[in-house]
């Protein structure tokens, strides 16, 4: 069969959907063609040229295109679009074909699914679960590369993350938590764990400016660490939800002061404040962030 993927995303990281379903028809030997939304809604008569055609779309705000492709026969998936569909388990659980993006070096992959918090902005709860639990060992989707990406969202809040933890220094590779750790979960165990990696990059989040848990547990961490590469330590600070400017700063000045890298993450980018993106650009841009110390000078100098 001939079979098309559509990554509707197209931005820097490969659909870990797609790669298992390529996986899965390559090992029927079927052919298998990669193209963006934009090269699918160019192609004339999409539908008659494949026997089967998927698109992926993971972040919200396509939905013109998915209509589009939705028209062109494609079989749409993925949290971004309206539909909500399961893969079958012998495709969730097979080793990802990286092959697909021509990724050699990296492993992409979930340990775990779900998150207890219920954070209000945040549609992991909804989606997976209000409970962290394992999907996978490490060895269903790593097979030796260089750099594992993890996708977890909560993966300290699993009850069997010390195993996986341990799965993941085993491996010997470089690995980055993409998703952001939960420093309030952080103790001395699994950051025993954690220092036993290879870390390429942590993430953490501090979301919420009122809670002090998060910023006692990152300076214990600081304290506990064997990571001292503060550019190795990020930290996502969410703006434009329920914080105010002096707020957001206060965060963003204490990381940097504390050893970490404030990344600051906009909710309702679009609609969000001027000053809001300004501040976002200052900080996210680590040549002037750490230039200019101060906002106040950043907002001054660009008016
Ligand atoms: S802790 Fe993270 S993953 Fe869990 S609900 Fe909050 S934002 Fe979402």
């Amino acid at each position: 069969m001939k079979i098309a993927l559509v990554d509707v995303d197209s931005h820097n990281f490969p659909n870990l959907v797609l790669m298992k379903l390529s996986a899965w028809h390559k090992n029927f030997g079927d052919e298998v063609t990669l193209m963006s939304a934009e090269t699918a809604l160019q192609e004339e008569n999409l539908i008659f040229k494949y026997d089967k055609i998927y698109g992926a779309c993971v972040f919200s705000g396509h939905e013109e295109i998915l209509n589009e492709l939705e028209k062109r026969g494609v079989h749409l998936g993925g949290t971004g679009t309206r539909y909500r569909e399961i893969l079958p388990y012998e495709i969730e659980h097979i080793m990802p074909d990286y092959s697909l993006y021509g990724i050699t070096d990296t492993a992409y992959g979930f340990l775990t699914r779900g998150c207890p918090r219920g954070c209000s902005f945040c549609l992991v709860g909804q989606k997976e679960g209000r409970k962290s639990y394992k999907v996978a060992d490490v060895s269903e989707w790593w097979d030796g590369q260089e750099n594992i990406k993890l996708i977890d969202p909560n993966l300290l809040a699993c009850s069997e993350h010390l195993d996986l933890l341990k799965q993941l220094a085993e491996t010997g590779a470089y690995v980055d938590i993409t998703q952001g750790l939960d420093a309030r979960l952080l103790t001395a165990k699994n950051i025993e764990l954690i220092n036993e990696l290879k870390i390429k990059n942590l993430h953490f989040t501090w979301d919420n400016p009122r809670d002090n848990f998060t910023k006692s547990a990152l300076e214990n961490f600081k304290k506990l660490s064997k990571v001292k590469d503060r550019r190795k330590m990020i930290v996502y600070v969410l703006v434009n939800y329920w914080s105010n400017l002096k707020e957001d700063l206060y965060r963003i000045y204490w990381l940097r002061e504390n050893g970490f890298e404030p990344y600051v993450m906009v909710y309702d980018k679009i609609n969000a404040p001027k000053q809001i993106t300004k501040m976002q650009r200052w900080v996210n841009n680590r040549r002037i962030f750490n230039v200019v110390k101060n906002f106040e000078d950043y907002d001054t100098r660009i008016g």
